[in-house]
C-alpha cells in the first residue's frame, strides 16, 4: 500500500521533530515550543498555579514535559486521558574531563547510555547535543552539528571483523573529534559556542548526550519505510504532540493529557523518568486548581485511562524464529497492542478493548505483539505508570526494525495511524 500524502507529511514533520530534539532535553523544549506556538501557556514548577476549566497548559522539568487541555466543562472529579512516551534514546553521553585523545587524535569521553546496538554507532556522523549548567544556575540548551565519529577499523586490520564483530565498551567507543593535542583542545568549549555563546569558564556542569546527525528519510517501494535515529521513542512523543496539538477541546469529558518522560532507557527511576513523582504531582495540581477534594481525586484518576506508547518489535525477514509463530506485526499495518502475560507490558483485556474502541474511532487498524517464550521481552513506562498512579493503562506502540540502532527503521503509515489513534484517545 502506497504512503499516503498525508503519512508523507506526517514523516516529514517527524524528521524535522527528530532532528530539533537531539536530547532529551531538546525534545522537552521543542514539545513546549510547539505548543506555546499552538496557543499553549508555560508554566514554572515554583510558581502558583492557575487552572481552569479551558486552560491549556504545560509544565517542562528537565528532559520530561507534561501537557494538557481542561475542557470547559471540566469539573473536580474530570477524569484523565494520558498519553505517554519518553524523549530519551540509547546512545553515548559525556564523561567528566571529556575531552581526550591519543596519537594526533581528538576523542571525546563518554559512557554508554541505555542499550545501544554498538557496531550501529560506528561509521556515523555524530552531534553532541544536551544541557550546561553554569555559575549562576541556569541551565542553556546546546546542540553541535555533525562533529564526532566512530570510525571502524579497517577489514585489512581485522580479517575475522564479518565473523564476530565485539567492540571493547571502554577502549573502543570513544569518538574522534578532532586532531591535534587533548592539552590545548576544549570539547565544552566547542559545546559552548554552539549554544547560545556562553564562555566556557561559567560551565558548572553538563548532561551532553551524542546523536545520530542524518535526517530522518523516506525510503522503499511506495515509500514503505521511514528511517531515523531515536524513533524509539520521538515517533511516540510526536504522535501525541501532533494529536495534542490538533484536539479541540470544548465539550472533551476529560483532560486530555501528553506526559513525555526522561531515562526510560536506564529503568525510569529518577525525578524526570516515569518511576518519579512528575506526572502524579501535575495532575495533583491540575486538580486542586479545579477545586478537587481527596475523594474526587481519588475518583477521577480511577476513571482515567493512560496510552503508553513506545516503539516494539516487527517481525523480521532474516529471524523469524525470533518472533511467535502466529502473532507477526508487520511494519505499515499499523500499530501495535502489546500484550505479556508477565505484565512487562500494562496491556489486559479492559485495555485491549478501549484501545480497539479508539483505533475504530480513528479509522486505524491494530495489531498485536507478543513475545517468542524463548526470547525475553523488553518493558516499558506503561507498568510502571499503572504502578505509580493506578490508573487504567494499556501499552502500544509502532512496530519497528533495528531497535536501538542509531538509525531505526518504521514504517510510513504507522507513524500518522499511531497519531490518529492517539487524536481519537484524546476526543474519547
Ligand atoms: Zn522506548
Amino acid at each position: 500500500m502506497s504512503a499516503t500524502a498525508a503519512a508523507l507529511a506526517h514523516a516529514d514533520d517527524l524528521a524535522d521533530f527528530v532532528a530539533a530534539s537531539p536530547s532529551s532535553f531538546h525534545a522537552a523544549a521543542e514539545v513546549a515550543r510547539r505548543l506555546t506556538a499552538a496557543g499553549f501557556t508555560s508554566l514554572d514548577e515554583t510558581a502558583p498555579w492557575s487552572v481552569e476549566p479551558g486552560a491549556r497548559q504545560l509544565v517542562v522539568r528537565d528532559g520530561a514535559v507534561v501537557a494538557w487541555i481542561v475542557p470547559g466543562g471540566a469539573t473536580a472529579d474530570t477524569p484523565f486521558h494520558i498519553f505517554g512516551a519518553h524523549s530519551d534514546s540509547p546512545g553515548f553521553k559525556l564523561k567528566p574531563q571529556p575531552t581526550t585523545g591519543r596519537a594526533g587524535w581528538l576523542q571525546a569521553g563518554v559512557e554508554i547510555y541505555g542499550g545501544p546496538l554498538l557496531n550501529s554507532w560506528l561509521d556515523r556522523e555524530l552531534r553532541l547535543a544536551g544541557r550546561l549548567v553554569l555559575d549562576d544556575g541556569y541551565s542553556v540548551l546546546t546542540a553541535t552539528g555533525p562533529l564526532l565519529r566512530l570510525p571502524q577499523l579497517a577489514i585489512h586490520l581485522d580479517r575475522e571483523a564479518n565473523d564476530h564483530l565485539a567492540l571493547h565498551k571502554q577502549t573502543q567507543t570513544q569518538p574522534v573529534w578532532g586532531l591535534g593535542n587533548a592539552a590545548s583542545a576544549d570539547l565544552l568549549a566547542e559545546l559552548a559556542a554552539a549554544g547560545p555563546d556562553v564562555d566556557p569558564a561559567r560551565i558548572r556542569g553538563y548532561d551532553i548526550v551524542t546523536a545520530d546527525a542524518a535526517h530522518g528519510a523516506v525510503f522503499g517501494k511506495d515509500d514503505a519505510f521511514f528511517a531515523s535515529g531515536r524513533l524509539d521513542d520521538l515517533a511516540s512523543v510526536h504522535a501525541g504532540l501532533v494529536a495534542l496539538e490538533a484536539h479541540e477541546h470544548a465539550d472533551a469529558s476529560h483532560i486530555a493529557t501528553l506526559a513525555v518522560f526522561d531515562h526510560e532507557e536506564v529503568g525510569s527511576g529518577t525525578r524526570t523518568g516515569a518511576a518519579g513523582p512528575f506526572l502524579a504531582d501535575v495532575i495533583e495540581r491540575i486538580q486542586l486548581g479545579l477545586g478537587a477534594d481527596r475523594e474526587q481525586q481519588l475518583r477521577a484518576l480511577a476513571a482515567s485511562w493512560c496510552v503508553s506508547s513506545d516503539v516494539g518489535h516487527s517481525v523480521h525477514p532474516n529471524y523469524v524464529e525470533k518472533h511467535d509463530p502466529v502473532v507477526q506485526p508487520l511494519l505499515g499495518s499499523g500499530p501495535i497492542l502489546k500484550i505479556n502475560a508477565n505484565q512487562r507490558y500494562a496491556t489486559d483485556a479492559a485495555g485491549a478493548a478501549a484501545w480497539h474502541g479508539w483505533c475504530e474511532a480513528a479509522g486505524v487498524t491494530s495489531q498485536e505483539f507478543v513475545s517468542n517464550n524463548a526470547v525475553p521481552c523488553g518493558s516499558t513506562i506503561g507498568p510502571i505508570t499503572a504502578t505509580r498512579l493506578g490508573i487504567r493503562t494499556v501499552d502500544v506502540g509502532i512496530p519497528i526494525l533495528s531497535m536501538h540502532s542509531a538509525r531505526e527503521l518504521a514504517g510510513t503509515a504507522d507513524l500518522l495511524a499511531l497519531s490518529r489513534a492517539a487524536a481519537a484517545f484524546f476526543a474519547g
